[in-house]
């Protein structure tokens, strides 16, 4: 099996939304193909990633330095010993010459190229990639249907609707529960206790009964925390969500001793290094609290696991990580690492939205997929980006031909 090219595409996204943090309507995101000189039932084998949400494409650094690196690298070098790709392995090579620390944007670049080589690892085997990372990880897979939990997320802001906000926010979080969702998150401000409680109050109206919790997305305003944390509480709020800002580790614990409520954290740090700082100064409570690593933007799964092993080795559970992103690649390791819940955008019309096309949820939980791969190919309106990337001919292919996307 040999590497042919790695085609980057950066996407806008031109979403109409935004949270506390950051607006969507100018963010972008890396869609990545590997095409390889294998085929498959008559067809050319291609694992495909798409990027998480929030953090912008990276098509610089993938195009820049890191796919031409894992293309100048030996093909032997990349394969296992079945002949098949590792992406351990591949890992190892985009990191030569990279120093320790600093992780910046690099983790998302490479935990990219690693997220289409587990999907194309998992196509090679004819397996869905759940099953492939359950072996991985040295977990027993089910040898028939699983399940896995899943939270919807939605209730961002949206420019325009003015006083008609909360309407808006309730018709969201009523689609949600329609659509089976039992736990459902929506965007706070953090700088208004006032309208914090008046979007929590239309939310948990609207939830009948499931379950809300509460991202602030890192601005909540020192000056109303302890005001608006203790209300908080009074609503009973499934968790809060970036209280504080991502590496101000110290805020952090002295939340976490401060109120009953759960935590959730993590998606804005990107490596081992990152997480083990969380796990070491963020005071968090292994018996509540939640981690949001997200796996695709830290480096990929071999790192994930590392992550894993170090909270468990101080006592956390799986069922506390609650992966950041809401897609399809995060679906696959949510079921196949035995996680605690996947996040998904409820808003299946967008095509980071949703999981598989007509995939059901049901009290909180959803099928996992039993395609070869991550199944991006039976999700029509994200795949629309993705197979654009390998339509041209491919047979005078080299490993030089990059598309400057
Ligand atoms: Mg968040």
């Amino acid at each position: 099996m040999k590497i042919l090219a790695i085609d980057e595409q950066t996407v806008p996204l031109a979403a109409p939304m935004r949270n506390a943090s950051v607006a969507y309507d100018t963010m972008t995101a890396s869609a990545l193909a590997v095409v390889t000189d294998c085929v498959m039932n008559g067809e050319r084998v291609v694992g495909y990633a798409f990027d998480s949400i929030g953090r912008y494409g990276k098509g610089g650094l993938l195009r820049d330095r890191f796919i031409p690196r894992l293309l100048a690298a030996s093909p032997g070098a990349l394969l296992d010993a079945r002949g098949l790709i590792d992406p351990d392995a591949a890992v190892a090579a985009l990191m030569e010459n990279e120093k320790d620390g600093g992780h910046g944007e690099r983790p998302g670049a490479v935990g990219l190229i690693d997220a289409a080589l587990w999907d194309l690892r998992a196509k090679l085997e004819a397996r869905p990639l759940w099953r492939v990372l359950a072996e991985r990880a040295g977990r027993r897979a089910p040898g028939q249907a699983h399940a896995f939990d899943v939270y919807g997320s939605c209730g961002h802001f949206r420019p325009g609707r003015g006083t008609a906000e909360l309407d808006g926010l309730a018709r969201e979080v009523q689609a949600a529960r329609s659509a089976g969702f039992s736990t459902i998150k929506i965007k706070l401000g953090g700088s208004n206790i006032d309208d914090d409680l008046a979007r929590t109050r239309v939310a948990l109206a609207a939830a009948e009964g499931a379950r809300v919790a509460v991202d602030v997305n890192g601005k909540l305003d020192a000056a109303i925390e302890s005001a608006w944390l203790q209300a908080m509480a009074r609503l009973d709020v499934a968790w809060v969500e970036e209280p504080a800002s991502p590496l101000d580790f110290l805020r952090l614990s002295k939340i976490a001793a401060g109120t009953p409520l759960p935590l959730a954290t993590g998606e804005n740090l990107f490596s081992l290094d990152d997480a083990r700082n969380l796990l070491r100064y963020g005071g968090l409570r292994p018996d509540r609290d939640l981690i949001q690593i997200d796996i695709s933007l830290s480096y990929g799964v071999g790192e994930y696991l590392h992550i894993l092993a170090e909270f468990e080795a101080a006592g956390w559970k799986r069922a506390a990580f609650v992966p950041h992103a809401g897609h399809l690649f995060a679906a696959q390791a949510v079921a196949g690492l035995g996680l605690g819940m996947h996040e998904s955008a409820s808003d299946v019309s967008l095509p980071f939205g949703g999981l598989w096309d007509g995939a059901a949820i049901a009290t909180g939980r959803a099928a996992a997929c039993e395609a070869p791969g991550v199944g991006f190919e039976l999700k029509n309106s994200l795949f629309q980006w993705l197979k654009p990337l390998v339509t041209r001919d491919r047979d005078s292919a080299s490993v030089a031909s990059i598309n400057a996307g």
